[in-house]
């Protein structure tokens, strides 16, 4: 039996201004406030596609800049739980506020340089590595670290960083993809395609 005086129907009208945020990652970069350092919407979808979250998982985003995938990971299933690592106080700062604006303050903030922050952090099941990822013992301390069955994403700009990628490839296995993106952009009266700097993408699961 249904109590008619429990149904209601409630139409939600957003307040001018208000942000909606839609269900799938990839937000745009404007709703995070950041410094240019921030893994840009494209990548970011494709990176947290590939970190797979899984409900009630625990992310380590190592060099996490603006917090953005920490706080797209949080923000798949009020059960997700996420440390940001973060050597530079100032983006630290800007993570905190990125995360109180999301809804997601229990965002889990550690300020400090990879490897050595993270001895005893507890054990993850997904790992991104945004920066720090050339910085010596940072990828093989995340390889340890991460939970047998866990998954591991590095992204690339630099050769220097595509070049451990590539011989962490080699040596572990998992799946590597290079990201290409362009927008068009004004070349005189006419438009053409500016293609920002390629990524490469290792992705391995334990
Ligand atoms: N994924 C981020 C952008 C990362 S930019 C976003 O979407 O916002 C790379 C960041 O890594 C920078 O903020 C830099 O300060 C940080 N970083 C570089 N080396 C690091 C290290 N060894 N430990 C922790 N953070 C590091």
């Amino acid at each position: 039996d249904i109590d008619p005086l429990n149904i209601c129907a409630v139409t939600v009208v957003p307040l001018p201004g208000a942000r909606i945020l839609p269900l799938t990652p990839g937000l745009d970069d404007g709703l995070f406030e950041h410094d240019g350092q921030i893994t840009k919407r494209e990548i970011r979808a494709l990176t947290l596609s590939a970190l797979a979250p899984r409900r009630g998982e625990l992310l380590w985003d190592i060099g996490a800049g603006s917090g953005s995938i920490a706080i797209e990971w949080l923000l798949a299933d009020p059960s997700m739980k996420a440390i940001a690592i973060e050597a530079n106080p100032e983006r630290s700062a800007r993570i905190r506020h990125n995360a109180a604006n999301f809804g997601v303050p229990d965002l889990n903030l550690i300020t400090g340089t990879a490897p050595q922050i993270l001895a005893g952090l507890e054990s993850p099941h997904a790992i991104f590595i945004g920066g720090g990822g050339s910085d010596p013992g940072v990828l093989d301390a995340a390889i340890a670290a991460l939970r047998p069955g866990g998954r591991l994403v590095a992204n690339a700009v630099t050769l220097e960083m595509e070049a451990l990628l590539l011989a962490s490839h080699a040596e572990h296995g998992g799946s590597l993809t290079r990201i290409d993106i362009a927008r068009p952009s004004p070349v005189g009266s006419m438009t053409a395609w500016r293609p920002a700097m390629p990524i490469t993408q290792w992705a391995w699961m334990k």
